[in-house]
C-alpha cells in the first residue's frame, strides 16, 4: 500500500483501582501494518488497557506511543489528530438517526478545521455540505452500508450496525483502529465479513488491535497476539506459537 499504518509502543503500564491493580507493567510493540490480537480471560485488563490508550483513563505509570508520540495523558480529539480512532465492547451510535447521519457526524467532528476554512468563502457552508456528504457516501460504500444508508441503526441486524461503528470510526482516517470485542454478537457469516473488512482497513494504511474473544476468528486474522491475565502478559507472539503455550492454557481453564 502507499500508506503503511502507525507503530503503537506500550511501556510499563501499570493501573490502579483503589486497592486493586488491573495492570501491572504491561508493555507490548505493534508494528505499522500489523494487525494484533489481544486475548485473555474476562477481568485480565483488556479494556483498561485500551482506555488508558484511548485517554479515557490516566495512568498510574508508564506510557504509550503511536508513531513515537506520546498518547497516554491526552484528550479524545487530540488522539484523533494524532491518527488514533476506536470502537467500544457496546455499540454507541445515534439509534434514531439514518445510518448516513450517524457517519456525518462522525465526519463533521473530524473536519472542523475544513469548515471553518470554508466559511472564508461565499459559497462555503454549500462546499463543505457537499464535501462532507461525499466522504459519507464514499465511506458507506466501502463498508457496504449504502442500501442501509436512510434506515436506523437499531431497525437493522446487528452485524450492520457493528459495520457502521467502524465505518464511524474510520471516519476520522486513522492510521491505528482499536477494536474492543468486535465480533462479540455476530452470527458466523458476520464474523468472516468482519475479517474481510479488517483485512481491507489494513490494507488501507492502517494499523489493527482488536480485543476479541472468538478464537477462531484471532487465530485466521491476527499477525501477532498479546496475551493478557490478572493485569500482566503471559504470552505474546503469533496465533499458533501462544495457542501451544501451557500458561495460556492454564489461564483459560480457570476463567
Ligand atoms: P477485561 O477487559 O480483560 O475483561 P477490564 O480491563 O475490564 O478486563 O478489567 C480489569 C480489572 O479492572 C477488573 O478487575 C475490573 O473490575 C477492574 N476495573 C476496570 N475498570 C474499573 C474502574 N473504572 N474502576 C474500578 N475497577 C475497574
Amino acid at each position: 500500500p502507499d500508506r503503511v499504518g502507525a507503530s503503537l509502543e506500550i511501556s510499563g503500564i501499570s493501573k490502579q483501582f483503589r486497592g486493586l491493580r488491573a495492570l501491572d507493567d504491561v508493555s507490548m510493540s505493534v508494528a505499522p501494518g500489523e494487525i494484533r490480537g489481544v486475548v485473555g480471560p474476562n477481568g485480565s485488563g483488556k479494556t483498561t488497557l485500551f482506555n488508558i490508550v484511548t485517554g479515557i483513563y490516566g495512568v498510574s505509570s508508564g506510557s504509550a506511543s503511536v508513531d513515537g508520540r506520546v498518547v497516554t495523558g491526552r484528550r479524545p480529539h487530540q488522539l484523533s489528530q494524532l491518527g488514533l480512532a476506536r470502537t467500544f465492547q457496546n455499540l454507541r451510535l445515534f439509534g434514531q438517526m439514518t445510518v448516513r447521519d450517524n457517519v456525518l457526524v462522525a465526519l463533521d467532528r473530524s473536519s472542523m478545521l475544513a469548515v471553518w476554512r470554508y466559511l472564508l468563502w461565499p459559497v462555503g457552508i454549500w462546499r463543505a455540505e457537499r464535501d462532507l456528504r461525499a466522504r459519507a457516501d464514499d465511506l458507506l460504500e466501502r463498508f457496504g452500508l449504502t442500501d442501509f444508508a436512510e434506515a436506523a441503526p437499531t431497525s437493522l441486524p446487528y452485524g450492520i450496525q457493528r459495520r457502521l461503528e467502524i465505518a464511524r470510526a474510520m471516519a476520522t482516517q486513522p492510521r491505528l483502529l482499536l477494536l474492543d470485542e468486535p465480533a462479540a454478537g455476530l452470527n458466523g457469516q458476520e464474523v468472516g465479513q468482519l475479517g474481510e473488512i479488517v483485512r481491507a482497513i489494513r490494507a488501507d494504511g492502517v494499523t489493527v488491535v482488536l480485543i476479541e474473544h472468538n478464537m477462531g476468528l484471532v487465530m485466521s486474522l491476527c499477525d501477532r497476539v498479546t496475551v493478557l491475565a490478572s493485569g500482566g502478559v503471559i504470552a505474546d507472539g503469533t496465533p499458533a506459537e501462544v495457542a501451544v503455550r501451557p500458561e495460556v492454557i492454564e489461564a483459560y481453564l480457570g476463567d
